[in-house]
């Protein structure tokens, strides 16, 4: 996917682009309600580096060999994390945690993969207002909350190919 052209106004640089308000501002709002959607569902892939793993080898208090082994899987995109099959949700990310009000959290977040720590700001899902539209009907997040300006989305975007 080809980044926009430097200075060109892209669909969130003008008002109101998430339709909902009449306020007139500029960006997109977001800020987790920490529902677990996007850690859960169909089967999915959450890649990271070898820094990464260093990072959450290290907050998990074990070897990044021991990482790789227990946690890692290869797929045709590359090292991903692995997915534990939990009834009622689906692939749930082999970190994700779920107390007993539904509330989901992470086990690794201080460490977590720039992949997780970017969205919703992907290229994929800022490609256009109806991509963005789209994704944010499995994420209550998106749409709420927070208000990111243009400038702070494009350069979370710029943080991963995704
Ligand atoms: S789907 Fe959205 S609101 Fe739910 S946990 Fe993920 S980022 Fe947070």
């Amino acid at each position: 996917m080809s980044a926009p052209a430097k200075n060109k106004k892209e669909w969130f640089d003008k008002p109101d682009p998430s339709g909902k308000t009449d306020t007139g501002e500029i960006g997109l709002r977001f800020t987790c309600t920490q529902c677990g959607n996007c850690c859960t569902g169909p089967t999915g892939f959450v890649l990271f580096t070898d820094n990464e793993a260093k990072a959450m080898a290290k907050d998990l208090g074990i070897t990044k060999a021991d990482f790789n082994a227990q946690y890692a899987r290869d797929t045709i995109v590359g090292r991903s994390l692995k997915e534990v099959v939990v009834e009622g949700f689906g692939y749930d990310c082999v970190f994700l945690t779920r107390d007993a009000d539904g509330k989901t959290g992470c086990r690794v977040y201080g460490s977590r993969p720039e992949q997780c720590r970017t969205w919703p700001f992907w290229k994929s899902n800022l490609v256009s207002k109806r991509a963005w539209k789209e994704e944010s009907h499995g994420c209550p997040g998106m749409n709420a909350g927070e208000l990111h300006t243009p400038e702070h989305i494009r350069l979370t975007r710029d943080r991963v190919e995704i």
